[in-house]
């Protein structure tokens, strides 16, 4: 009964299994991948695919990576779970070290959970429970800007913006928080002193309400791949410390040299309060996440009543997840990082920038190891998805988005081929 053909499986997975923001209903059939190694996916059917996604962010080092797949198979053979409560090991211990070893250097404290999303609920959790620690527990909301996205669970989702998130279906249920504009200044742009004005105009107002400001630093991600300008971050940090705001940084898919540096907020020279890391962490082998914060915060919380942090999930520190981040994060700080990303952005750039003269693209956009293609109009899902895989690429677009974030292992002819399928897709779908 289970060694099902191919017609057997897809009607399951049609039938019966929830894609990500998908319907039940879905007129699109899901590729069907049998393996996946360094850039390429292979699907059931032999076909193999350069994958332009790294799997939403994730697979910075390629698949099938034998580094990872050691340092996994090793922890699997010597155990792979144990409870984190009363319990340590030497693989969250090595991976803390690294970690500490990259982040801002104030960021000493690290709360390790098992996705993207808790990591930020960790961090909301963190910064009310620090105001309740030093009394003043009317702290409690968050600010934010439109544009942003944090995850799917509850509070995340109340961060995320009102407009593209799911406000308007939860909206009855999710706490309500302060949103400002977004800055109108592009990544490397002129800045327009005027984008910081609504944030002074809120903390003047509502400072002795708000918690913290969550950000996605320099580039919006699910909100719109949209750049903004560093300034804005140097400007927020020294709001948020004239108001007594802390600031958190939400660094998930903006972590690990994605956008050429280390970390986004790098490229404004600011340090958060507390920054949420995940999705490439472990080089796109697991879910796993962490959440980094200052001694202030970890001394207060631990100094005041209860004197605990009160979150401890039951695979927290996974020693198998642990154990991957340690070696993803050795692989990419023994590598030439910079350079590579240095070279991807270049290439990005000189192959995708000719499309902006397609009357049916608004904008191309480059910031490190990310491609933008904005179209005027939200592209047709269920004609453009089968055309990238004719054309040799996994493209995932989402709205008017059409964007890559390929591995850092991929070389300048895969490169190539994988900006030649997206081309020759938009040309397939609108003319040339
Ligand atoms: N924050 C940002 C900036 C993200 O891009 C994501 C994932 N798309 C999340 C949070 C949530 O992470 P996860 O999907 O692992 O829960």
């Amino acid at each position: 009964m289970y060694n099902m053909n191919y017609s057997e499986l897809i009607a399951i997975d049609k039938h019966h299994i929830w894609h990500p923001y998908s319907s039940i209903n879905s007129p699109v059939t899901p590729e069907l991948i049998s393996r996946a190694d360094g850039v390429y996916l292979h699907t059931h059917d032999g076909k193999q695919i350069i994958d332009g996604m790294s799997s939403w962010w994730s697979a910075i080092h390629g698949y099938n990576h034998s580094t990872l797949n050691n340092a996994a198979t090793e922890q699997l053979n010597n155990m792979s779970h144990v409870m984190f409560g009363g319990l340590t090991h030497r693989p969250a211990i090595e991976l803390a070290a690294k970690i500490l070893d990259i982040v801002p250097q104030n960021l000493r404290h690290i709360f390790y959970s098992d996705s993207g999303s808790v990591s930020v609920e960790v961090a909301m959790k963190m910064a009310v429970q620090y105001w309740y620690s030093k009394n003043q527990a009317s702290k409690h909301r968050f600010a934010t800007m439109r544009g942003g996205y944090h995850g799917d669970t509850w509070h995340a989702m109340s961060v995320c913006d009102p407009e593209n998130g799911m406000h308007n279906i939860f909206s009855d249920s999710l706490p309500q928080q302060f949103f400002v504009p977004r800055p109108q200044s592009l990544f490397g742009g002129t800045w327009h002193s005027e984008d910081i004005d609504a944030v002074h105009e809120l903390f003047k107002k509502h400072h002795t309400e708000i918690a913290a400001f969550i950000l996605e630093p320099i580039v919006q991600g699910a909100g719109g791949m949209y750049f903004y300008h560093r300034q804005f971050l140097v400007e927020l940090r020294t709001l948020c410390n004239e108001f007594n705001i802390l600031l958190i940084a939400d660094e998930i898919a903006t972590g690990f040299g994605r956008t050429g540096k280390m970390f986004a907020c790098e490229h404004a020279n600011i340090e958060p309060d507390i920054l949420c890391m995940g999705k490439s962490i472990t080089g796109g082998y697991m879910s796993f996440a962490a959440t980094v914060c200052t001694t202030k915060i970890a001394q207060t919380i631990s100094d005041n009543a209860p004197g605990v942090f009160m979150h401890g999930p039951t695979f927290m520190g996974n020693p198998l997840a642990c154990a991957v981040a340690s070696a993803n994060i050795s692989l990419l700080c023994n590598s030439e990082w910079q350079d590579t990303i240095a070279l991807l952005e270049q290439q990005l750039q000189t192959e995708l920038s000719p499309l902006e003269s397609h009357s049916a693209v608004h904008k191309v956009r480059v910031l490190g190891a990310i491609g933008v293609v904005e179209m005027k109009e939200a592209v047709d899902m269920k004609k453009i998805q089968p055309l990238f895989v004719k054309h040799g690429v996994w493209i995932r677009p989402f709205g008017k988005l059409i964007y890559t974030m390929p591995a850092y292992i991929m070389n300048s002819s895969e490169l190539h081929n994988l900006c030649e399928g997206i081309k020759q897709t938009i040309h397939e779908v609108y003319g040339k």
